[in-house]
């Protein structure tokens, strides 16, 4: 409602391309959205992302939206989310992404969807986390619960930089924390992201969650890049 009110005083533009978008379509142009850099969504078995996390998280399914191509149009959609406050994008991404793997069984058994949390001062200062537009997404065409306050990430203060790459995932995994077991207890849960490159969030983040008692996890990212 809100959305169709702003769309009548301010021009819709796309936000993969630039171009201006005519009718009813919400962020991306009609040439993009036919051009985003799909994955095969049916090939569970053997996809980036699970190739990507075999051996490091222990989940029931995975699977990515597109993959993830520098100076592409899905580059151009990410960076208008995080970078410059368009919220709606998220929005979109997720419903297409929902309305696409919604095709097979993927969604069938999830009980919660879970955005994988950012710092809170990184939060202030973007002022939303960008992975709860993309659930959100997720949730208005799919219906399933999420949840925004179970795990949270917490802020660390020591320089990562001068760090090797073990010390480096140590010091990822200490961030997480785990605000409430007993709601997730036994439920599979979706986590979701926007964009996965070494894996070493979503990893630290999932191996939190698996600390609790009978919990499934399933993983998905809007991109993949590999
Ligand atoms: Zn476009």
């Amino acid at each position: 409602m809100f959305r169709a009110l702003f769309n009548l005083i301010y021009p819709k533009i796309c936000y993969a391309c630039g171009e201006a978008i005519n009718g009813e379509l919400q962020d991306i142009c009609v040439t993009c959205r036919a051009e985003l850099a799909y994955l095969n969504i049916r090939e569970f078995q053997n996809n980036p992302i699970q190739q990507l996390f075999w051996g490091r998280v222990e989940f029931e399914k995975a699977t990515a939206f597109t993959k993830f191509e520098k100076k592409g149009k899905m580059q151009h959609l990410l960076h208008a989310l995080k970078y410059k406050g368009i919220k709606d994008v998220g929005l979109t991404l997720g419903e297409l992404a929902a309305l696409e793997i919604g095709t097979t069984d993927f969604f069938n058994d999830i009980d919660v969807i879970i955005p994988v949390p950012i710092h809170a001062k990184k939060q202030k200062t973007r002022g939303y986390n960008q992975s709860h537009y993309i659930a959100q997404g997720i949730q208005n065409i799919t219906e399933i619960a999420i949840d925004f306050d179970s795990i949270v990430k917490e802020q660390h203060t020591s320089s990562q930089t001068r760090k090797r790459r073990f010390e480096r995932y140590e010091n990822v995994t200490n961030t997480f924390n785990l605000l409430n077991k007993n709601k997730l207890k036994g439920k599979h849960i979706l986590l979701v992201d926007d964009v996965v490159t070494t894996g070493s969030t979503l990893e630290a983040c999932a191996t939190q969650l698996q600390k609790i008692e009978g919990l499934k996890l399933s993983l998905l990212t809007i991109s993949v890049s590999y």
